[in-house]
């Protein structure tokens, strides 16, 4: 059993996942709409993963007899100027989950709850994959920024990601 503020806690986190996927389906769809196939794909990847990290919190509930508890969530911008702004935007937004799981490991640490901490370590290791993941792809888009023709085989190179 866990307490209500913790599940509370995690109720808000597994709405931020449903964002995250519901962010990086719009970036998808506005990839594939400028013809950057590669990163459209990457993009829809990224939305699948994101619904995971919301099942696994919410399967963590379940298992400890908390209710689990879906919100409104805001929309989600729709464009971007570039597939760089883009990426840029999603290693942001990732910064910022990484802050709101080190919250919910600041609440698990306070509460004493170590079933929380353990659960939460998936995800904490999980951030710094994430964070790496764009990383990379901005630094390869910088190189090519001066030539749409680097963008477009970088691009290609995105597509190459497998499902994971
Ligand atoms: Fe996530």
């Amino acid at each position: 059993m866990i307490s209500k503020k913790m599940a509370d806690a995690i109720n808000a986190q597994i709405n931020r996942e449903f964002f995250s996927a519901f962010l990086y389906l719009a970036m998808a769809h506005d990839a594939y709409d400028k013809g950057f196939n590669g990163t459209g794909k990457w993009m829809t990847l990224q939305f699948k993963e994101e619904q995971e990290h919301a099942f696994k919190f919410a399967k963590y509930l379940q298992d400890q007899g908390a209710k689990v508890e879906l919100s409104a969530m805001p929309a989600p911008k729709l464009k971007w100027p570039s597939i760089l702004a883009m990426f840029e935007d999603a290693l942001e937004h990732e910064k910022k989950v990484t802050g709101w799981i080190n919250d919910l490991n600041t609440l698990a640490i306070s509460e004493k709850d170590y079933a929380t901490q353990s659960m939460l370590r998936w995800f904490i290791d999980e951030q710094v994959e994430e964070e790496a993941s764009c990383m990379e792809v901005i630094n390869a888009l910088e190189m090519s920024a001066k030539s749409p023709s680097a963008t477009y085989m970088v691009d290609r190179q995105i597509g190459m990601r497998e499902e994971d």
